[in-house]
């Protein structure tokens, strides 16, 4: 972390705002180790690999999930040999990290490799980007940013950006900030060590529905935004009305994650009771995840590509096709979408 870093932080246990620092270690870039202290509650909370520490009493579920994510083997390689995310392995894959979202075209990006999901869904994060519209300057937030690659690139524009996660997997982060700075957090998103009214932009991808107080969220999202500040949430989980939960989230659920699939209708109210001035819901094209899915494998173009181009090719088309097909997928089986906020 920064030294500056410390003029937005509160303490998230008695909500002070007097903290201050006390550094031990730092390289040419940042503060490494260290201690924030409350100077209103007393509480300390340690800063080690120059991120700040928030987590003092993380609840059931979030415990669970930090151990679930930890013992996850996340990586592996052609041999099909897997790894945990540590640091060491961080390095060992370090220009598989760089090359997120989209990948650099090698086995780890395509099917059956470990960075398959986050290649195949490169598409829907650079078309956010594009409309985040991002100005020099801006304050982001990235909450849930796992490795820091979307932090990455919103530095890399400009902007002023912080990346909050509950797991290890932010280490990653180190290989990214000596080109584009970004500060980092280990927090709960519902109850953020952040004063209020900071950022001009909060983005969320595949996060906010591991929780299961929506609303509290929601409503802690929109305490840190400043007025006129936008949210942008995509890559959540989600089902039809009438779609039964599927088996799955069980699984995930024994294995300690806390991964929860809302309706789109339960996703607009918790940002609507939030308070919320604006909620866009954009059903996002099907198309594009077909051809993002069948170029990774790299099969020959079959007839159902053909057609996914051809409606590429033709907008008003695909425009029309999503506008007919907006209440079935809300009601039977959303796919992918976005919700963009306003406060
Ligand atoms: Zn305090």
């Amino acid at each position: 972390m920064k030294r500056e870093f410390l003029d937005i932080l509160r303490c998230p246990v008695c909500k002070g705002k007097e903290l201050r620092l006390e550094e031990t270690g730092s390289d040419d870039v940042e503060i490494r180790t260290g201690k924030i202290l409350c100077s209103v509650c007393g509480v300390s909370y340690a800063v080690d690999s120059g991120m700040a520490d928030f987590f003092k009493d993380s609840g059931v579920d979030v415990k669970r999930e930090q151990e679930a994510v930890d013992r996850e083997e996340y990586l592996w390689d052609a041999e099909g040999e897997r790894y945990r995310i540590n640091k060491a392995n961080i390095e060992k894959f370090r220009e598989q990290f760089l090359a997120l979202p989209e990948g650099d075209g090698s086995h780890f990006f395509k099917r059956g490799g470990c960075f398959q999901p986050i290649a195949e869904g490169a598409h829907r994060f650079y078309s956010t980007l594009e409309h985040m519209q991002l100005k020099d300057g801006d304050k982001v937030l990235a909450l849930g940013d796992g490795f820091g690659y979307a932090s990455y690139k919103f530095a890399q524009r400009g902007s002023m950006v912080v990346a909050l996660d509950i797991s290890s997997y932010l280490l990653a982060s180190d290989l990214y900030i000596k080109d584009a700075y970004f500060d980092r957090v280990f927090s709960d998103m519902h109850d953020m060590p952040f004063k209020d009214a900071l950022f001009d932009i909060v983005y969320c991808s595949a996060v906010l529905h591991h929780s299961k107080e929506l609303e509290k969220v929601f409503f802690e999202i929109r305490r840190v935004l400043k007025p006129g500040g936008r949210l942008f949430v995509i890559n959540e989980s989600s089902r039809g009305v009438f779609e039964r939960v599927n088996p799955l989230f069980e699984d995930l659920k024994k294995r300690g994650y806390s991964d929860t699939a809302y309706t789109i209708p339960e996703w607009v109210k918790a940002a609507r009771s939030a308070g919320f001035k604006g909620i866009r819901l954009e059903l996002l094209s099907i198309a594009d995840d077909y051809i993002a899915r069948q170029i990774n494998k790299n099969v020959r173009p079959g007839g159902t590509l053909h057609l996914a181009y051809f409606l590429k090719r033709h907008q008003w088309l695909e425009r029309a096709l999503l506008f007919l097909l907006k209440y079935p997928r809300i009601l039977f089986r959303p796919k992918s979408w976005r919700i963009v906020c306003w406060k």
